[in-house]
């Protein structure tokens, strides 16, 4: 079955009791036994296990083609679900431009407790190999990137990661599982940020795992009840319907985004475009192998430096200035002093994060709307 029938129908036959074609959300902490030591179909409590949560963690693993799927109660939650595979003395391989959480979550909670992350281009799997060493037990990356929309080459990386028998794990937020299915190019596992394309909505903060590998789940599954970090059934029926539209959205912000960036790369005001479905981007012939579209993300450098920045941002309209992505309405971020303002100047300039950068994150108004909001907020 294709992406959008399985989106829509796994984990989620009707209710069997009432019919109830929406799964319910079991609002409920905890569930009579019917005996000691005798839960009802295994239903003991809502930390374990909740039957919203687990049509959705069901959901989760078929839309990425994996076996298993866990939801946690945020995308940073799922990192550091994901990372408990290792131990101290552990090495971690990480594309240099992961999300500033994961980097905070790689140098300022594993680093402390004997975790060692490296980090490298990833976008260049011949020099990225060269970062790992006889303690490596892990290659964490995201592609696309933020904000610079870099990509890395995933079935090179899982060839990589067998090759040294290590584990591949793809954060797949700015792709989402319709346009990318990292597990299918070889990679071990998945992490998202809910938040975002799955969500789709900007009203819920999640998370998820997917994974094949057994032993892997297990060990997550064990630290996901563990730990504790789990999403509440309102939130997981809330991800649960984002996820059934993902593929409409996907589809229509994509072709809003690909129209916008080509508008973007013919306007005087603009310096440079970093949009993956662009002939310019370096890795365009990459995005075409490896995504189904190129996404709702695009950056641009303005002419004009900051100066240029406040201004279009004073005369925007319908890009609102604000964090996140992946929702119906389109946003526009500035990295410098938003996503990466926790960087150092010197180490934003290293990564080409320049002070003219701005990001899009296109939704799902009328194109030629956000097209004439951007072509009069350029105005010189
Ligand atoms: C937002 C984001 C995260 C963190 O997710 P939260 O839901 O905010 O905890 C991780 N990775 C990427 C790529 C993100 O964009």
């Amino acid at each position: 079955m294709e992406f959008e029938t399985l989106a829509i129908h796994d984990g989620q036959a009707p209710e069997p009791r009432t019919g109830a074609v929406s799964v319910p959300i079991y609002q409920t902490s905890t569930y009579e036994q019917d005996g000691i030591g005798r839960p009802r179909l295994g239903y003991d409590y809502s930390r374990s296990i909740n039957p919203t949560r687990q049509a959705l963690e069901s959901a989760l693993a078929l839309v990425e083609n994996g076996k298993h799927g866990l939801a946690f109660a945020s995308g940073v939650a799922a990192t550091v679900g994901a990372l408990q595979v290792l131990k101290p003395g552990d090495q971690i391989l990480a594309g240099n431009d992961s999300y500033g959480g994961t980097y905070r979550v790689f140098e300022r909670i594993l680093r402390p407790w004997g975790v060692d992350t490296r980090y490298g281009d990833a976008s260049d799997t011949g020099r990225f190999a060269e970062g790992i060493t006889p303690a490596t037990r892990l290659i964490w990356i995201e592609t696309p990137t933020n904000p610079l929309l870099k990509l890395a080459d995933i079935a090179a990386l899982a060839k990589l990661a067998n090759q040294h028998h290590l584990l591949l794990v793809v954060d797949n937020t700015f792709a989402s599982p319709y346009l990318q299915q990292p597990l299918n190019l070889g990679a071990h596992a998945v992490v998202h940020s809910t938040t975002k394309y799955l969500g789709g909505h900007s009203d819920v903060v999640g998370g998820a795992f997917i994974t094949s590998d057994q032993a892997v789940y297990e060990t997550v599954k064990y630290y996901q009840n563990a730990a504790g970090a789990v999403p509440g059934p309102w939130d997981s029926w809330l991800v649960l319907r984002g996820l059934k539209t993902l593929k409409v959205r996907m589809c229509e912000q994509t072709a809003s985004a690909m129209h916008l960036a080509q508008v973007l790369e013919k306007h005087p005001s603009v310096n440079r475009v970093y949009y993956p479905g662009l002939p310019s981007h370096p890795q365009h012939e990459l995005a075409k192998r490896q995504m189904r579209g190129f996404g709702g993300m695009i950056s641009f450098e303005l002419k004009g430096g900051f100066p240029a920045v406040e201004r279009l941002v004073s005369r925007l309209k319908l890009f609102v200035l604000a964090e996140s992505l992946g929702g119906v309405e389109s946003l526009l971020c500035y990295p410098p002093r938003m996503t990466h303002a926790a960087l150092s100047p010197e180490e934003r300039a290293r990564r080409g994060i320049h002070d003219n950068l701005v990001r899009l994150s296109v939704g799902l108004e009328n194109a030629s709307d956000l097209e004439a909001d951007l072509v009069n907020a350029l105005k010189e």
